[in-house]
């Protein structure tokens, strides 16, 4: 029975079909009430779509891209049915053929490479939501080279949060916004955790508290702030270790709470040269040592009833020297390095505004104490009569981490929450479940890739130290294809996707067969050098083979990365798929709640169009899984073991009892959490509006390092098995474990040619350094990046009619100095420089950006042709991307290396340490430069000409 066939929910207030799922615009998974009526053709028609009053993400409150979630649906750019290449790459020229032929043509080619090698499949995803279950069909393939796009989005700002305190901002954690007395929000943009923050920014504003914006350009969020510190992009670290600078100073750091959560009073060892200097003082029980006080003597960290010191130096094992974390960071943080008198020019930020934030800070923090009258017990058993907050907060994303300094940036502002005990407390951070989980309680990075056999644990991971990269017998050469977690970038948590294509087209470290990916726009927006890209995806060895041989592609639109597959399967819109927001990838829960939503079919795809044929990516990965007989997908007997993604998600368990939905589990559907697979679940989640959640004790609901509760109630709900120790990370141990491999003092040793980059950037303590490009370049002065609007998803938004008329083309903002200088017009084109390219561009002056930078919108600009728009579009012709500029090397140093354009530590692509010029072009008229050839349309979906016909122009 079809679901047009269904009886449909009847609006208690409009004659519509209300039916409740996922908003799918963004990636922040907001609640949506998506109104049906039947069509002229008898088939349902989305009419309207509308906030769910009822759900913990967004409470009813839908944004523009939400709304227009309609037109995503009815896009003309909808792929329609399973496609062959039949011309050469990049053409765009396909033949469509059946489920059957396409199936079977990957399951050949993907079984051939399982039987060989299958680490010859590189398997990378992009905004997907789907991580947990496709790193374990990864794993369960055998083959190391995973990533979804953390890498080229974020990593540094989820490593730096996991490696410092066991958590990170957004899916993981949240500003108290009903307690918080004031909040610093830190290149975010616009679009960014979108409803939440918005939602929260308005509680703030409701409230009276000040909110000050951190970032180059003030728009968005920083637009409405009470204050904007216009930073240079790139030195957001030292703004914040001068922040620190001033508390320390001014006495004003929370010493209790550094003492009983951080590992500040920890010993670390003094011994240049040796083995050991820079790792924690151990006994002969290996337990970590601190001093006590009273006698001045080292003590197990884990002694009771002991005061601790935070300072001094102390000598012990046969006279070795010692000193607490505490006083190498005062010592640090104390110098004069990180006066405000030192770094206003190159943070661009004013000595007196340094000053006064940091009082203001403080004042927050500490004036304006909160107590909660809420008993708690912590882990050591000590009883608290209350909880006590220090109400001010953060929040930071891409800005500060898309940069090659970005892991340390990323650390330096989680230090200052820590230094101030604003982490987990009442009106500071909040954790959300299942976090916090420090890095003791994640897995590690598995590689080692064996024919017919699948990975020992998830390709994904993080490394506790030197021991767990991913390095061949050599313990040189990288395991994976992006060259994560080796040398070359050893924390690299989330995949290096951005390196993917350039190192299978340059065969280092090994030639891959297939590439697959799915929902990433590699030939254009999600690629640095993107012409650089099409080369490769399209270079032929003198065989004339394609260098990357197969290519298959999974999308529901004719992106412009479809025209350079061999294979394309078609995916289905948000509003036909079953999906699993699960608390085993990235959950919707909130601080006080625990939650996981699913999308569902409220429209089947065979009735949204003549001939469409389309399915769930994560469906025909489970049924390419059971064709290729991996185990977890399939039974004893050879057959399938799940039917598609929806009796995946209700049948599957990742360990007894815990599966990717917590809600209504067991057999009766009475249990949550844990509890046998429920064949009802997803039933049972539609029932209740597309989502499933659970409110925490209120003994849980802070300090959940440290909470017995917190600890007690995540057991039981299957959030882990046991208690979780999270002492937070000022010091780095695993980082001076990677110095001391530089120095040769420990094994593996990197090579020669990598020894000064580990030694210069895996400082134990957050550090600043220039970024690379930067220091690397000197006739390109000014800074360019991209902001990412409130009304579009990258380039998920710029082919839908409706925000297309909000942001059809994009100008290049320039500030009103250099306008002046260059003499520069709005309106006027310009030649935009970097080292790797030109392109042409239109100007517009503003004047609420960093004085040395230059900013665009990300991702408007479309090739022509691509998904489906008029060849000779705004979007094309108008348009542009920053990303011709960026490569994804560094300019060459003269050492013989041409060094990946990426942070060190974790592989996160330097986005926005891009370095340009820009000078009037000569020739006054358009179109933006570069232009490629035309790509061909795809043969789509019938559009809906009920919502008009001009949409494509
Ligand atoms: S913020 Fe807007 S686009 Fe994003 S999920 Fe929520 S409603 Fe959808």
């Amino acid at each position: 029975m079809g679901l047009h066939d269904r009886e449909l929910n009847k609006s208690p207030h409009v004659s519509d079909e209300v039916r409740k799922t996922t908003c799918y615009m963004c990636a922040c998974r907001c609640g949506i009430n998506v109104h049906l009526r039947k069509g002229e053709d008898g088939q349902p028609k989305v009419r309207y779509i509308e906030g769910n009053r009822d759900h913990p993400v967004n409470k009813g409150v839908l944004c523009a891209k939400g709304s227009a979630g309609i037109m995503q649906h009815y896009s003309p750019a909808r792929l329609n049915k399973p496609m062959k290449r039949v011309g050469e790459r990049g053409k765009g020229e396909f033949q469509e053929i059946d489920w059957e032929e396409a199936l079977s043509t990957a399951a050949e080619w993907l079984g051939d490479i399982r039987k060989t090698d299958p680490k010859k499949l590189a398997f990378f995803t992009g905004r997907d939501q789907s991580q947990s279950m496709t790193g374990w069909w990864a794993q369960q393939f055998g083959t190391p080279n995973f990533a979804a796009h953390g890498g080229f989005c974020s990593v540094n700002m989820a490593a730096g949060g996991i490696y410092t305190f066991g958590g990170a901002f957004w899916e993981f954690g949240s500003p108290d916004w009903s307690k918080s007395e004031m909040f610093m929000v830190f290149g975010v943009a616009e679009d960014h955790d979108s409803n939440p923050i918005k939602l929260g920014l308005a509680e703030m504003k409701r409230r009276g508290k000040k909110i000050v914006g951190v970032n180059p350009v003030r728009t968005g969020y920083n637009a409405i702030a009470d204050e904007w510190v216009g930073i240079t992009p790139g030195t957001d670290g030292l703004f914040i270790l001068s922040l620190i600078h001033e508390l320390l100073k001014m006495g004003k750091v929370d010493l209790d709470y550094l003492l009983r959560y951080t590992n500040a009073p920890y010993l670390v060892i003094d011994n240049p040269g040796g083995k050991d200097h820079g790792l924690f003082a151990r006994d002969k029980d290996g337990d970590i040592l601190v001093v006590d006080r009273k006698t001045g003597k080292p003590v197990k960290s884990t002694a009771k009833k002991v005061k601790l010191a935070l300072q001094g130096e102390c000598k012990y094992a046969r006279g070795k020297k010692a000193r607490p974390v505490f006083q190498m960071l005062a010592e640090k943080y104390m110098s004069d390095e990180y006066s405000p008198e030192n770094v206003t020019e190159k943070t661009g930020v004013p000595v007196a505004q340094i000053k006064r934030l940091a009082q203001e800070i403080a004042e927050a923090a500490f004036e304006k104490e909160i107590v909660v009258n809420q008993p708690w017990v912590d882990m050591k058993g000590e009883k608290h009569k209350t909880m006590i907050g220090r109400p001010v907060s953060f929040h930071a994303m891409r800005g500060i981490s898309a940069h090659s300094n970005g892991f340390q940036t990323c650390r330096a502002l989680h230090l200052l929450q820590i230094m101030l005990g604003s982490i987990d407390c009442p009106g500071g951070f909040r954790f959300k479940p299942p976090y916090p989980r420090p890095v003791a309680a994640q897995p590690k990075p598995h590689g080692g890739s064996v024919a017919n056999t699948p990975l020992a644990g998830p390709p994904l991971g993080m490394p506790r130290g030197p021991e767990d990269l991913l390095l061949q017998k050599d313990g040189l050469t990288p395991q994976r294809i992006d060259r994560a977690y080796s040398w070359d970038a050893p924390l690299s948590a989330h995949g290096m996707m951005h390196m993917v294509i350039s190192n299978a087209h340059a065969q280092d470290p090994y030639p891959i067969d297939v590439l697959f990916m799915y929902m990433a726009n590699m030939s254009w927006n999600s690629s640095m050098n993107s012409k650089g890209v099409m080369n490769m995806l399209e270079d032929k060895d003198k065989d004339g083979n394609y260098v990357i041989p197969k290519i298959i592609y999974a999308d529901a639109y004719n992106s412009e990365m479809v025209a350079y597959a061999d294979l394309v399967f078609p995916d289905t819109t948000y509003l036909e798929r079953h999906d699993c927001i699960s608390l085993l990838d990235r959950p919707i829960c909130e601080p006080d709640v625990m939650a996981d939503s699913i999308r569902w079919p409220v429209v089947d795809p065979s009735t949204q169009g003549e001939n469409r044929d389309v399915r769930g990516f994560q469906s025909v990965l489970i049924d390419l899984g059971a064709r290729l007989g991996l185990p977890g997908m399939t039974n004893e007997d050879g057959t399938a073991k799940f039917k598609d993604y929806a009796d995946y998600m209700a049948n599957h368990e990742r360990k007894p009892g815990v599966g990717p939905l917590a809600g209504w589990r067991g057999k009766k559907g009475d249990k949550h959490g844990r509890g046998e697979p429920n064949p009802n679940q997803v039933q049972a989640y539609i029932d209740n509006g597309g989502f499933f959640e659970v409110h925490l004790p209120e003994n849980a609901r802070y300090f959940k390092h440290a909470n017995k509760h917190w600890q007690d109630w995540a057991v039981e709900m299957g959030l882990q098995d046991g208690p979780v120790e999270n002492i937070f990370q000022l010091y780095s141990e695993p980082l001076a474990k990677f110095q001391l491999c530089a120095e040769g003092q420990l094994k593996p040793v990197p090579p020669e040619t990598h020894k000064q980059r580990i030694r210069d950037h895996m400082d134990p303590l957050p550090t600043w350094y220039p970024t690379f490009e930067g220091d690397a370049v000197s006739e390109t002065p000014y800074n360019a990046l991209t902001q990412r609007p409130a009304a579009m998803y990258h380039s998920w938004g710029s082919q839908n009619t409706w925000l297309r008329q909000i942001h059809g083309s994009n100008p290049m903002f320039v500030p009103s100095k250099i306008c002046d200088d260059k003499g520069l017009k709005d309106g006027d084109w310009a030649l935009v420089s970097s080292h790797h390219g030109s392109i042409k561009v239109q100007v517009k002056r503003m004047e609420a950006v960093n004085v040395n930078t230059m900013w665009t919108w990300n991702a408007i600009g479309k090739r022509s042709g691509a998904w489906n728009l008029d060849p000779d579009s705004p979007e094309a012709k108008k348009g542009f991307l920053l990303n011709h500029l960026i490569h994804e090397l560094l300019p060459p140093k003269g050492d013989g290396m041409r060094w990946s354009n990426s942070d060190p530590i974790t592989g996160q692509a330097a986005w926005f340490d891009l370095k340009v010029n820009i000078e009037k072009a000569p020739n006054q008229n358009g179109p933006t430069e570069p232009q490629f050839p035309k790509q061909k349309k795809a043969k789509s979906s019938p559009t809906n000409i009920e919502y008009g016909k001009e949409w494509t122009k």
